[in-house]
């Protein structure tokens, strides 16, 4: 389907659609709608900024029937808060015309205010699968009447570790129930989810993960450390005509921190940055002004800017070098939205050519390097994790540990169990070797007895 007029929806949608401005369907939406139409689960591999979220929201728009119905019968779960906001803005746009309610859940906030909006009852419910199941917990929202299911994002949402929450949901889902997904990257915790909650599914796919968009140049710099790529990214932002709205990402929130202090001295009013550490409404405020233009630097962790929407992004530029190429495939897909131009560079310090070279081999191209140029200082300053370890034979006060004074830190022993479900029954199995059964409450006092 070339054209909306070839989609047979309402003319309250038509309408939308129109004060949009969309021309004609991205190719995720013409291809998703006939599929999620006929009321098939579905699996739609697509990046963000290809259009996916009005690839399912139309559809189910035009299905969902006018209903006095308080309960929300269209369930989306997104990873994070930030998407759920602009997914609950999306929703809005498109059912402009008609009466459809949406309501978005999400953690960090007042769980009352959010109980209280569900008593007033809405037909969508855009939501983070941990605030959610806080809800269902107590009481407060009733799942028996949901018909669809959408999981945007997937795979960042098992990469945060929602798996449990996850799957605890649909296990409260009717069964009778539509499923559909959406996913950037296909992985074996993906596939295994698909396999256990999905009924023969079709797969929707737009652009095989691994492959670049056309629309973005890549280039790459070998920089000897961290703070050399500070003076380079210094440098090459001070041309702010063309670098006018860049997103700078960095993989954990300590670089990002680090990054953002050093960029203070010369960028001070023009950069702002987002890390899970930061609350809630820093983070949007921050998005916000980037958004708009009021800052054009935003410094980011992988996790925090996958799936947001934001428009327009001149630059994207890997200030370290990610060690999973589908990262690379994440952060490069957030420029050259929309079918414009984007350009995307990448730092890598020897340490890091490897995980380049695992990019290039992703993509099956090599991404052409640019020799750091001379007016660039090499810095002698290190970050705690770039400075040699001091090994000192025999020291009994010094701490045993490879990693003191890097970035990263080894799990407590208390930090390191995994969570196996079901957590009450095994520890009473492992007690009294037998389960106890609500039907028999004296069993394990009698056995002890004996
Ligand atoms: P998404 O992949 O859902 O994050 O969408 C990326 C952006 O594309 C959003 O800002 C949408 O508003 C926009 N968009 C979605 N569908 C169309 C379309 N058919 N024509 C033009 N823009 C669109």
């Amino acid at each position: 389907m070339l054209s909306f007029d070839d989609f047979k929806i309402s003319n309250l949608l038509r309408n939308a659609i129109s004060d949009l401005g969309y021309k004609k369907p991205r190719p995720i939406q013409s291809k998703s709608f006939p599929v999620i139409l006929s009321g098939k689960d579905m699996v739609g591999i697509a990046q963000t900024g290809t259009g996916k979220t009005f690839a399912y929201m139309l559809p189910i728009l035009q299905m969902l029937p006018f209903s006095k119905e308080k309960h929300p019968r269209v369930l989306v779960l997104v990873p994070t808060r930030e998407l759920v906001v602009q997914v609950v803005a999306e929703v809005e746009k498109f059912g402009k015309y008609s009466s459809i309610k949406v309501l978005g859940i999400y953690g960090g906030t007042n769980m009352n205010r959010q109980k209280e909006a569900l008593t007033e009852g809405a037909d969508i419910i855009v939501a983070t699968p941990g605030r959610l199941y806080d809800l269902i917990l107590t009481r407060a929202l009733k799942l028996k009447t949901i018909k669809k299911l959408v999981i945007d994002e997937v795979d960042v949402m098992l990469d945060l570790g929602f798996r449990f929450q996850l799957t605890n949901i649909m296990d409260l889902l009717p069964k009778r129930r539509q499923n559909i997904m959406f996913s950037a990257t296909m992985t074996s915790n993906v596939d295994k989810l698909i396999n256990e909650y999905f009924i023969g599914p079709v797969k929707v796919t737009v652009a095989l993960s691994g492959t670049p968009l056309d629309n973005i140049s890549q280039t790459c710099y070998s920089v000897p450390n961290f703070y050399t790529k500070v003076n380079l990214l210094v440098d090459i932002l001070r041309n702010n005509e063309l670098y006018n709205k860049v997103l700078v990402f960095v993989s954990n929130k300590k670089s990002a921190d680090r990054l953002f202090n050093a960029l203070d001295e010369f960028y001070g009013s023009e950069t702002c940055i987002i890390h899970s550490n930061k609350t809630q409404n820093y983070r949007l405020r921050s998005i916000k002004q980037f958004d708009e233009g009021k800052n054009r630097i935003l410094v980011t962790t992988d996790v925090m800017a996958r799936g947001l929407d934001l428009d327009k992004i001149s630059h994207v530029i890997n200030f370290d070098t990610p060690q999973y190429p589908e990262n690379y495939m994440h952060r490069i897909g957030r420029t050259g939205r929309a079918e414009e131009k984007g350009a995307s560079l990448l730092f890598f310090t020897e340490n890091e050519k490897q995980y380049k070279e695992g990019i290039e081999d992703l993509m099956n191209i090599k991404i052409p390097e640019i020799v750091l140029p001379d007016h660039i200082e090499i810095a002698t300053r290190l970050t705690p994790a770039e400075t040699p370890k001091i090994i000192e034979l025999n020291n009994p006060t010094k701490r045993n540990s490879s990693e003191e004074g890097s970035d990263f830190h080894v799990k407590k022993d208390k930090n390191k169990r995994t969570n196996q479900g079901g957590s009450y029954k095994r520890i009473i199995e492992k007690k009294y070797k037998k389960a106890k059964t609500k039907g028999d409450k004296n069993y394990n006092k009698r056995n002890k007895r004996k």
